[in-house]
């Protein structure tokens, strides 16, 4: 276990972010990372409880107690051998994950939880650079060849477990190039690209054939796709050529805001301007399409969650003159509340890097109208609402004479995604769908067609790089056990 009673006397310390004023003038990452001494004296504040609750949230179920310790006693060696039997990425993770093991952390009950996601990154990266992740390719191989549909974080961990298992594996993505919504969304100031390039690399020379560029059916394709230029192939081609495909094609079906005014120039979807953003940063041109940019305009994001913090800190980076981010809900505690006790995860407020760089925030808005003159946007007419307790369920109700017109040149929808894009390899496949319209699963991952199995996002709705991975790693698992 960690070092014995630690945690009285090791205070909680995390590696912060680089100045306000620096950082906002770059699109490097934020985050700093400690030293390794003072990380070391992190891992040692881990308990090693009885019951690791860490352990029981994380959708991977990682062993954070056992590599806590190896960490703490300067095992970097033995942390990372235990850390990478159960994640494929913890780069990923280390760097984007909310930390569902944090909020679940014994020690968090009445103190400051262990840092375990900076403490899985910095266990990463230093096996990085002593050089032990290395190409593993299967001794030999199985004869059996599995399409994976898209290479986000869900179709990326399958295909690394399936092709290290000896299966041929043939990754198809529509975009250019790899990674889902961790090189197309999140942005650069979170995860550096690079990081995505240096794993595919890995998997390259470990046999996984990667097809970029190719597109499965003729869907009307989603968001953060501008200037797409790839190749279509008809989804009854893999049915046939394959042992079995497995559709990781994510719930990129992006939610809109049909209000009076929705066909002004200037309201845009935000993963179209999070996305062109990081093609920019990645040296990719979208000739002959216009650019989104938030420079010099008044912003206006509406939704208040994790993408519309992206929008915030990149429109701050484009130079917008202001940013407002405007949520429908009403403004969350700041502290636990009774209603999710430890160590259950809590809806608390959440200030991340981009709104400490600027901005204002209001919450419990709804947006009534947009408006405009000559075919632009202009102004955004909001109201205040207020949300009551109806027969067992939340009702909004608009707060009379709290009408407000924000002015905008530029509203970003950042409101969620509904479920799968239908159509293209959905329909082509004759999938069914379930009642929130993501594709059906019976019992685990097989949907209605016997050859076609479904993970990630797709099936589950839009969730967390964690969870498409854990669903990566357990749809190949399945797989193994079936082929
Ligand atoms: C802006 C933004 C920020 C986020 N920030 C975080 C964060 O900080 N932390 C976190 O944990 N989660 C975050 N998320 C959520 C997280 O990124 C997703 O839950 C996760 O990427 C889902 O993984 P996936 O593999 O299921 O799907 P995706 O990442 O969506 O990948 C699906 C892939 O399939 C491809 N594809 C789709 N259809 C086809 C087709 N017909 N043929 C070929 N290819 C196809 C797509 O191009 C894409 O590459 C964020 C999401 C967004 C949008």
């Amino acid at each position: 276990m960690g070092k014995p009673g630690a945690y009285l006397s090791v205070k909680r310390q995390v590696g912060g972010y680089r100045p306000v004023e620096e950082r906002i003038n770059d699109y490097s990452e934020v985050e700093i990372q400690l030293s390794e001494e003072d990380r070391m004296a992190q891992a040692s504040r881990c308990m090693d409880c009885g019951v690791p609750f860490c352990h029981w949230a994380c959708p991977i179920a990682n062993f954070m107690p056992e590599w806590q310790d190896r960490l703490y006693r300067g095992d970097w060696v033995g942390a990372w051998a235990v850390l990478q039997d159960t994640t494929p990425f913890p780069e990923f993770t280390g760097r984007v994950c909310p930390a569902l093991c944090e909020a679940s952390c014994v020690l968090g009950a009445n103190d400051d939880p262990v840092t375990i996601r900076q403490n899985e990154l910095a266990v990463i990266e230093k096996a990085f650079n002593l050089g032990l992740v290395v190409p593993q390719p299967p001794r030999k191989r199985n004869g059996k060849k599995v399409a994976v549909v898209g290479a986000g974080p869900a179709g990326l961990a399958a295909a690394w477990y399936l092709n290290r298992a000896g299966f041929s594996v043939t990754v198809y993505e529509g975009d250019r190039k790899v990674g889902g919504y961790l090189r197309y969304g999140i942005p650069d100031f979170k995860l550096d690209k690079n990081f995505i390039d240096r794993r595919v690399t890995i998997m390259e020379a470990e046999g996984v054939n990667f097809k970029t560029r190719t597109r499965i059916g003729q869907a009307p394709y989603a968001f953060g796709t501008r200037g797409m230029d790839s190749e279509v192939v008809d989804p009854k081609v893999l049915e046939t050529s394959f042992d079995l495909v497995l559709l990781t094609i994510g719930a990129r079906d992006a939610r809109d805001l049909k209000a009076p005014g929705r066909e002004l120039s200037g309201i845009v979807q935000a993963l179209d301007f999070l996305s062109q953003q990081n093609r920019i940063l990645g040296g990719e041109h979208d000739e002959g399409i216009a650019p989104i940019t938030a420079y010099g305009k008044r912003v206006l994001v509406i939704g208040g969650g994790d993408t519309g913090s992206d929008c915030v800190g990149t429109a701050n980076r484009q130079g917008a003159k202001k940013v407002t981010q405007i949520e429908l809900l009403p403004k969350p505690p700041e502290h636990r509340p009774d209603s999710a006790p430890w160590p259950l995860w809590p809806t608390v407020l959440k200030t991340s890097s981009s709104h400490q760089e600027g901005g204002e925030r209001l919450w419990s808005i709804n947006t009534k109208e947009f408006r405009g003159a000559a075919g632009t946007l202009g102004s955004v007419l909001a109201c205040r609402v207020d949300w009551k307790m109806e027969n067992r369920r939340w009702a909004m109700e608009e707060i009379p004479g709290t009408e407000l017109e924000i002015p905008a040149d530029l509203v970003l929808l950042a409101m969620g995604f509904t479920h799968v894009v239908q159509g293209g390899a959905v329909a082509g496949l004759e999938l069914e769908t379930d009642e929130r319209g993501n594709i059906k699963t019976r019992g685990t991952f097989h949907t209605s067609n016997p050859k076609v199995w479904a993970a990630g996002d797709a099936k589950n709705g839009a969730s967390l790089v964690v969870r498409a991975m854990a669903e990566g790693r357990a749809a190949a698992e399945a797989i193994i056990s079936t082929l």
